[in-house]
């Protein structure tokens, strides 16, 4: 098992209903350790490039709305193999289709306002971590 770092959003359905603890705890019972973390409001043109990849899809303008609907929670995670184990953590992309106990099937809405979002490979989490930390913002 290698030790790797992943890149987290508590994203604004979870953080407007009081849920960043409980997220959190879900993180730390699976062995990951936020090893950096804030609060942010982030700005139309910072979630368009976060989603770049997402544009020419139909949900792309409601995506970007509700990441821009209120405040996130950006955070570092390390721990054995972190990028795929919260992927795990978190549960399939759709709630309907998450498992039991991920934090999708426990706290999401929908499809889009699922609660959190974790990079999809190693290479994606350095390149997204880099989008929102800088190096002495991350005490590993
Ligand atoms: N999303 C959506 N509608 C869809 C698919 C995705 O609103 O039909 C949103 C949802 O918030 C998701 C994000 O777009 O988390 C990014 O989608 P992706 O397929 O990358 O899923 P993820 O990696 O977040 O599981």
């Amino acid at each position: 098992m290698a030790l790797e770092r992943t890149f987290s959003i508590i994203k604004p359905d979870a953080t407007r209903r009081n849920l960043t603890g409980a997220v959190n705890s879900y993180i730390e019972k699976a062995g990951l350790r936020i090893i950096a973390q804030k609060r942010i409001l982030l700005t139309k043109a910072q979630a368009e490039t976060f989603y770049a990849v997402h544009k020419e899809r139909p949900f792309f303008g409601e995506l970007v709305e509700f990441m821009i609907s209120e405040p996130i929670v950006v955070q570092v995670l390390q721990g054995d193999d972190a990028v795929a184990k919260y992927r795990e953590v978190m549960g399939a992309t759709n709630p309907a289709n998450a498992a039991e106990g991920t934090i999708r099937k426990d706290f999401a809405l929908s499809v889009g306002e699922n609660s959190a979002h974790g990079s999809d490979s190693l290479e994606n989490a350095a390149i997204e971590i880099a989008q929102f930390f800088s190096g002495n913002e991350i005490v590993g």
